[in-house]
Formats: structure tokens, C-alpha cells, sequence
């Protein structure tokens, strides 16, 4: 068949354009539309309450933002190495060797333009047509579209609330099939703020020993945002074994509010880090220069600021959490970590609308929050799990009680 596109003698108004396949079963991110849509209303006048944002509240803390000073004032303005300046990479050699108790070589690091791209490049530089990944849901939407611009295909596995959103072993070991390539574990979890203990990664490390060609990436992103004495751990400490096939995932994002400056890391085999860089050095050549010099002030600098945010992070989680749980027909699960609730819905659905709107799902009662209490939060389904919806508290307290009262109000309603 003749694409129109081809016709040398077509006007402009015949172009028709062709996504590539890779990406046309990926949407624009549910996150991102109900952000956008938010906005709009905001534009209009209306007060609307943003709680759908994935990024902490505070600022860059200002040692972090004179080292990016300093670096430009000494032109350290141009490209750097590849995948991380040295500099960078012996902080984070330090970082996990002082905080995880996992030892990393320099080569055994890789540095890139936020831990988006970190897990971009490690699905890029090791996915076939055909290979598989197991994704626990609720999952950070990136993982799966990611596996899917890859070529490859995202097996979701349902983890409840019961089993306080974390996979089990007995579900891990019956998704894993010749063709599964790797497993991708959050803690704290983006959105349901469940973390593992080591007792939690215990039995999945000793199903990942039976399975040699399945490999662990696990994301530490919110490692520092965790409450009531979680202790954080991290797969690679806990089974050396395993270590040379786990791709530990962290980033400077969300401990020191630097998701602007967009540098995310790793740690991992050798051979993977350096397949990942081939794949980095045809997107972006290497991380921002100045970034990476204000993200070496970050990991080797003063970390006690992080105990007075976390206390400040667990003083909402608290106050949502009790806010939510006062709300009939919401229940949620006391989070360990991160900065979201992911609350069930179940006990609105099937309830009418003041306007007579029967609510089916978890995207009806967002959407109903969003034009009756104008409080945008994100449903479930966004997550691959229904019926909940996600809540982001980096918020400040009178913004968060509000929107709590506007919430509890607007559940008075239903019938
Ligand atoms: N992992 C998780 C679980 C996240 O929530 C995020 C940010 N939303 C990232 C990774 C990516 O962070 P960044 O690209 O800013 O480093």
C-alpha cells in the first residue's frame, strides 16, 4: 500500500504521521494529564489542590547550589566522561559503601541524567523482542512503559494491600519463565510507600538463587524518606551472591529535592555498566556537567538535614493517613516510607454523584475529587492497581487539611 507520506506531489495537509510501534501502546502518563488538566482548572480561577506530584517540597539545599556555582566559575561547563566524572563516581562508591555496606568499583558505577534514564539505559542496552519483565504492582508507571518502548513485555503481578503491596515469593517464582530477563523491586515504593525488610527480601533473593538467568533491579530512590525506625536495606548487602546480577538504583533527586538537576546512579556487574553506556553515549553524550559537580556536594556533604525533612515528611504522612481513614469508605495502609498514601477506594464505588453519576472506578472518584472538591489526585489504574487512588503529601499541612476536608466532604455526598 502507498503511504501518503511518500507521494512526492503530496500538499502538507496529506503528511500523515507514523509512530514508531514501540511506542503506540504508551499514552501520555495518566500522572501528567490529571497534572495538566489541574492546571488548566487553576487557570480558570478555580482553587484547585495539586496532590499529584512526585517531587519533595523543600529546595536544594544551598551548600548543593554554591558547588554548582563553584564548578561553572572554574568551566567546569563542558562535557564530561561518559557516564559520570570520577569525582562523582568516588562519591558514590562512598555513598553505597558508607550507607549500603556494598562495595562497588568506579567501573562498577554509571552515572546518568536522573535514575529515569538509569533504568532507560539498563533496559535499552539488555531487552530483546520477546524478553519479559516482572513488575509488582502497584508499580511506577515509568517501568513499564520503559519495558515496552524496549520491545520487550511488562508481566504484572498483583501485590494487595493485605500483603502490604509487596511481592511474594510464591508469586515471583510462578511468573518466572525461560524468557523472564529481570525483576524490578521498589522500596519505599513509589506510590504505595511499602518498603521491604530484610525479612521481606528474603524469601525473593532465595528464589532469584534457583533462577541464574533472572537478573534484580532494584530502585532505592526514597532510601532516605522512610519512618517509625524502618530500617532500609538493600538486596545487593543482603545477598552478596546475588550481587552480580543486581542493578542497585538511586539518585539525588528525591533525598536532596534536586529532581531539576536531573542526575539519577547505579551500581552493578561491570559488563551491564558498560552496555549501558553504549546506549548513553548515542542519547546524551553524558550527564550535565554542573549537575554532576553540585551532586558530588550532595553525597559527600552534610546529611543531618535529612532527619529534620524526614520528621517533617512523617508529620503529614500521620496526618493523611488519619485524615483518610476517618473518611468512610477509604482505607489505607499505613506507608514505611516515600511520600505518597495509596489508599483503597472500594467503599465509595458504587455510590452516586450529587449530579447523578454512578462511580465505577477508582478514575471516576479522581475525576469526581478533581471537579467537585478540586483536589487532583491520581487513581490506582495509573499504577496498575485498582481500586486506590495516590496521594502525594509533600504538600504543606493547611494546604493537605484542606484538601482532607474538601475530600471528607465531597465522600458525604455520595449516595
Ligand atoms: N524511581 C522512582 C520510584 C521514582 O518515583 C522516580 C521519580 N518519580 C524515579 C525513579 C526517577 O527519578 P529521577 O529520574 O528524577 O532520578
Amino acid at each position: 500500500m502507498e503511504r501518503k507520506d511518500m507521494n512526492i506531489n503530496s500538499k502538507p495537509e496529506d503528511v500523515v504521521f507514523h509512530p514508531a510501534k514501540r511506542i503506540s501502546s504508551i499514552g501520555v502518563s495518566e500522572i501528567l494529564k490529571i497534572g495538566a488538566k489541574a492546571q488548566a482548572l487553576k487557570r480558570e480561577g478555580r482553587p484547585v489542590i495539586i496532590l499529584g506530584a512526585g517531587e519533595p517540597d523543600f529546595d536544594t539545599p544551598d551548600h548543593i547550589k554554591e558547588a554548582a556555582w563553584k564548578a561553572m566559575q572554574a568551566g567546569q561547563t563542558k562535557y564530561t566522561a561518559l557516564d559520570g566524572t570520577p569525582e562523582l563516581k568516588a562519591a558514590i562508591r562512598d555513598k553505597f559503601s558508607r550507607e549500603n555496606g556494598v562495595d562497588y568499583a568506579l567501573d562498577e558505577i554509571t552515572v546518568a541524567t536522573g535514575a529515569k534514564q538509569i533504568l532507560f539505559n539498563a533496559m535499552m542496552a539488555t531487552l530483546d523482542p520477546g524478553d519479559e519483565v516482572i513488575i509488582p504492582t502497584p508499580y511506577w508507571t515509568s517501568y513499564s512503559d520503559i519495558v515496552q518502548i524496549a520491545e520487550a513485555t511488562p508481566v504484572l503481578i498483583a501485590c494487595n494491600a493485605e500483603a502490604g503491596f509487596r511481592l511474594q515469593a510464591a508469586q515471583l517464582e510462578a511468573a518466572i519463565a525461560p524468557k523472564t530477563r529481570w525483576v524490578i523491586l521498589n522500596s519505599p515504593s513509589n506510590p504505595s510507600g511499602a518498603g521491604y525488610r530484610a525479612e521481606d527480601y528474603r524469601p525473593l533473593l532465595d528464589v532469584l538463587m534457583k533462577h541464574p538467568h533472572v537478573w534484580l533491579l532494584v530502585d532505592d530512590m526514597y532510601e532516605h524518606i522512610v519512618y517509625d525506625g524502618f530500617e532500609f536495606v538493600t538486596p545487593a548487602a543482603l545477598e552478596p551472591r546475588l550481587k552480580n546480577r543486581i542493578l542497585t538504583v538511586n539518585g539525588v533527586s528525591k533525598a536532596y529535592a534536586m529532581t531539576g538537576w536531573r542526575i539519577g546512579y547505579a551500581g552493578g556487574p561491570r559488563e551491564l555498566i558498560k552496555a549501558m553506556a553504549v546506549v548513553q553515549s548515542q542519547a546524551t553524550s553524558c550527564p550535565s556537567s554542573i549537575s554532576q559537580a553540585a551532586s558530588v556536594a550532595a553525597l559527600n556533604g552534610p546529611q543531618d538535614f535529612l532527619v529534620e525533612r524526614k520528621a517533617s515528611f512523617q508529620r503529614r504522612r500521620d496526618l493523611v493517613v488519619a485524615g483518610l481513614n476517618a473518611i468512610e469508605g477509604l482505607d489505607c495502609r499505613v506507608p514505611e516510607g516515600a511520600f505518597y498514601t495509596f489508599s483503597g477506594c472500594a467503599g465509595v464505588l458504587g455510590k452516586s454523584t450529587p449530579s447523578g453519576k454512578r462511580l465505577e472506578t477508582d478514575t471516576d472518584f479522581c475525576a469526581y475529587l478533581l471537579e467537585d472538591a478540586n483536589v487532583a489526585v491520581v487513581p490506582g489504574s495509573a499504577f496498575g492497581l485498582s481500586p486506590f487512588f495516590r496521594i502525594s503529601y509533600a504538600s504543606a499541612e493547611s494546604e493537605l487539611k484542606e484538601a482532607l476536608t474538601r475530600i471528607a466532604d465531597a465522600c458525604a455526598k455520595l449516595v
